[in-house]
């Protein structure tokens, strides 16, 4: 039995394989299509929604080798899949190099992070994906295949698991920097309405808005004896010189970036989160809250607001756009499901895009619409996949030519 991290997601797989090597992974793979099973690869299980779950074969790529080469020069990293977002932290820092943005955790694999499109904040830097300079994937028949430019590469970038197995990616990273924190609590209007002004200027301006009392405690960010009903935890980080010392004052943190980013969370909530175009995000972030409010107590979970710069990905919800992103999450154990339908329903009305590892409802019609290059992701898988073997009944409805576009 194989179940995520925060236990909403499992599946029971005939078998799961550990490989050692990208030849064993060939084998594995071709093995198990000539059977007539599926194949899906788990990460580290960061994801809310089914997109490891199969019946057929499950992979653990654990026992690939992880990190492989760093080269200070071109700035590049080659690494195998399961290596966490944590693991690059302090070999990077070594050679004067770091990931050029982070997200809210380090646990995930970085495959999996860039084959759903993991982001942290900023409007000058994409996703995960957007570093991936080259990949190599084995697909359904065992063979292996080399993405390092042009249409599979953007295609290869996120895929959701569903083109192939990646077994190792080369990364752009950046030289090392170093951030400094600075946490407020503002109303909604200080930080909602210089929002735009606010993340272009600075390297990462993201928020958590708390419709309630309850709401910071949720997350981990209640202060002792404040109330946050109603207030912002904003969050602003920017780069500093080698001038500025390093410090671990609380809400005022100076130090190498990789040990500023990382947030603690516990396994209390499933999370959504859509990406609307940067330029509508002010106007869809006060349609939320005003959502919210009316729909409290099911919308206790704070409102987590960010930014992502345009990327190339096909999948990814900033193809060809800069976004606001939008996150809530839901209660486990209550019927969280007509909040969130709502919530759908609302930044629809945004053109909104999906994370593709959080809760959400995205039908083959709004992929189609909202994404530009769906319908050639699609009939690019259906040439590496022509049976299905990496689909599940997730991403079946989405991704197989056989739905019918
Ligand atoms: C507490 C928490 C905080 C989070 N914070 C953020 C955040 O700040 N920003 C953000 O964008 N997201 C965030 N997420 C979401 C998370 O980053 C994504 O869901 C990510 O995909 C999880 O990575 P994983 O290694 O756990 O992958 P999994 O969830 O295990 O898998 C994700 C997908 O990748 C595929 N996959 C994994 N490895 C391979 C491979 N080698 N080849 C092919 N396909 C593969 C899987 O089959 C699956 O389809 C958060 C999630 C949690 C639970």
């Amino acid at each position: 039995m194989w179940r995520n991290w925060v236990g909403n997601q499992q599946c029971e797989p005939r078998r799961v394989a550990r490989p050692q090597s990208e030849d064993e992974v060939c084998e594995l793979v071709a093995g198990a299509a000539a059977e007539g099973l599926r194949v899906r690869v788990a990460g580290a299980g960061h994801s809310f929604t089914p997109v490891v779950a199969t019946d057929g074969l499950l992979l653990d790529l654990t026992g690939l080798p992880r990190i492989r080469s760093l080269d200070p020069e071109r700035r590049r990293v080659v690494t195998g899949p399961a290596t966490t977002i944590g693991e690059f932290g302090e070999p990077l820092w070594t050679e004067g190099l770091a990931l050029a943005n982070q997200g809210d955790i380090v646990a995930q694999q970085i495959a999996g992070a860039v084959s759903t499109a993991t982001h942290g904040s900023g409007l000058e830097f994409g996703s995960f994906s957007s570093s991936v300079r080259r990949a190599r994937i084995v697909t359904a028949g065992g063979d292996v295949v080399e993405a390092d430019a042009g249409d599979l590469l953007h295609a290869v970038q996120v895929a959701v698991g569903a083109l192939g197995v990646i077994t190792e990616l080369e990364l752009e990273v950046a030289p090392a920097y170093r951030l400094r924190e600075r946490i407020e609590h503002w109303s909604w209007e200080e930080a909602w309405e210089p929002f735009d002004e606010l993340a272009r200027t600075h390297r990462h301006y993201s928020f958590f808005w708390m419709p309630s009392d309850d709401s910071a405690q949720l997350y981990g960010l209640a202060e002792p004896g404040l109330s946050l009903a109603g207030r912002c935890h904003v969050k602003i980080y920017d780069t500093v010189g080698d001038e500025v010392s390093e410090s671990e004052e609380p809400r005022r943190r100076v130090g190498p970036a990789y040990r500023i980013y990382p947030m603690v969370y516990e396994p209390n909530f499933h999370e959504l989160e859509y990406f609307v175009p940067f330029e509508r995000g002010r106007e869809a972030l006060a349609a939320m809250r005003e959502l919210m409010l009316t729909r409290l107590p099911a919308s206790v979970f704070p409102l987590e607001v960010r930014t992502v710069g345009s990327e190339e990905a096909w999948l990814s919800h900033s193809y060809g756009r800069d976004t606001v992103v939008l996150s809530v999450s839901g209660t486990p154990g209550t019927d969280y499901w007509p909040y969130l339908r709502e919530v759908d329903r609302l930044l629809g009305q945004f053109d909104a895009r999906v994370h593709w590892g959080k809760l959400h409802f995205l039908t083959r019609e709004q992929l189609f619409q909202r994404y530009p290059r769906a319908g050639d992701f699609v009939e690019l898988r259906a040439t590496l996949d022509p049976h299905g073997v990496f689909l599940n009944d997730h991403l079946r409805p989405l991704f197989d030519t056989a739905e019918g576009a």
